[in-house]
């Protein structure tokens, strides 16, 4: 038996642990730069606000419906995230952290399965005060369908729903809309819906060699799925191939100060994600353009990529070699728009074969870096910085209605009068 526990608005819930007054009120969480909806409580999906709509068209929803609206404080979620997997593990250890607010646990072999998943839905909402909801059933692909049922019908479900019968799986499938299937686009939706499809009962349907045809290898899964052959077990996530950190600027700028702290910053932010998959670069590469549809003005556009002596993570070591390769295409005169870092060639940060003849400053840079992430983990990204990256400029996002780090900040915490 599989089991997904999926946190319900998540965002929208998470802003809401900390203000009681907001409870029964529409709560929108808006996007970097206060730019649209990404998250909304039942109330304010009951208002029908959709997802994505941009702020100045709710606004007014502020004073008419009494709508909250906060700025995404990603420090606060991620905070909240690690304590449900926390709570999460006190009952099953095989758990995949699938995204900030949803996880799989594989439950086979655990006995009382079902009362588990009423006990540790139970346990987060009395913890954390965070509403949660729970489906299980054979396959990944079903305990997302049974996720969907538990969280449609609260009160039949009470949140936790498990599918755990031929009967149940056929009625969960013809209620089931084909494009709510894990893995269905929205455009592989249109043109199943444009051949009849409807539901995924009507997708399990097909014959085996179509799907295979059709869809490929991945289709025959998703049909196996739904049917309770589990194709998929715990997926252990894979370190990515290359990471790389690229901004387009407000407006093009020629001076050479500002396009070397950006590409400074712009590293840092690739060494720390470096860091926290515990990989190490051997290569970084740093690309500069101008604005190519302000044809009046000098194109210019160039890239360089440097081999570091040591494979490393360090954000000093990663910088320092992000201003080399700068130093060799920057040119005084165009406009710059946009720049980037990419750093490839991975190894394991415990499995770095070092140069003899080069100074090796990862055990040297480690415990700085250490420090560094640790306090940016607290305050708040690119909080603490490198002496190239900028210091008295803020590249602050625009978050006029950003409530506070209660979880991860003392300065922030909830004063109580009593
Ligand atoms: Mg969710």
């Amino acid at each position: 038996m599989i089991a997904l526990i999926d946190g319900n608005n998540f965002y929208a819930s998470c802003e809401r642990i900390f203000n009681y007054g907001w409870r029964g009120r529409p709560v929108v969480v808006l996007s970097n730069n206060d730019g649209c909806a990404i998250a909304r409580s039942n109330e304010a999906k009951a208002l029908g606000i959709p997802m994505g709509e941009p702020y100045f068209k709710i606004k007014q929803l502020e004073k008419t419906h009494g709508l909250v609206v906060c700025s995404a404080n990603f420090v606060l979620y991620g905070d909240i995230s690690n304590r449900v997997v926390q709570i999460t593990r006190r009952y099953c250890n095989d758990i995949e952290v699938y995204s900030i607010d949803e996880s799989f646990l594989f439950l086979d072999g655990y006995s009382d399965q079902y009362q588990k998943m009423v006990d540790l839905r139970r346990d987060v909402l009395q913890g954390l005060d965070l509403p949660t909801s729970i489906g299980m059933a054979p396959s990944k692909t079903l305990a997302k369908v049974a996720n969907k049922i538990a969280k449609k019908f609260p009160d039949k479900t009470g949140s936790v729903y498990m599918i755990d019968s031929w009967k149940k799986i056929e009625a969960a499938l013809k209620w089931f809309p084909v494009e709510d299937i894990w893995g269905v686009g929205r455009r592989y939706s249109e043109k199943l819906k444009s051949q009849g499809v409807h539901t995924a009962w009507d997708f399990t349907q097909f014959p085996d060699d179509f799907l295979r045809q059709e869809m490929g290898i991945l289709g025959l899964r998703m049909k196996k799925e739904l049917l309770g052959e589990a194709q998929y077990g715990m997926s252990i996530s894979e370190p990515k191939k290359n990471i790389s950190t690229t901004r387009t600027f407000d407006t093009g700028h020629a001076e050479y100060d500002y396009v070397h702290e950006r590409v400074s910053t712009f590293a840092s932010e690739c060494a720390r994600k470096l860091r926290e998959q515990k990989s190490c670069c051997r290569h970084i590469t740093v690309f500069i353009m101008t604005d190519r549809f302000k044809q009046n003005q000098v194109q210019y556009s160039d890239s360089f990529t440097v081999t570091l002596p040591n494979p490393s993570n360090s954000s000093i070591e990663i910088s320092k070699y992000a201003k080399k390769a700068l130093d060799k295409i920057f040119i005084h005169g165009p406009k710059y728009r946009k720049a980037g870092v990419i750093t490839g060639t991975f190894v394991p940060e415990n499995e770095r074969m070092t140069s003899m003849f080069d100074v090796d400053n990862h055990e040297r840079h480690a415990p700085i870096m250490e420090a560094m992430d640790s306090m940016n983990n607290r305050l708040g990204k690119q909080k603490i910085k490198l002496a190239s990256q900028d210091v008295q400029k803020t590249w602050k996002m625009d978050q006029k209605h950003l409530s506070q780090r209660y979880s991860t900040s003392f300065h922030d915490s909830i004063i109580l009068q009593a």
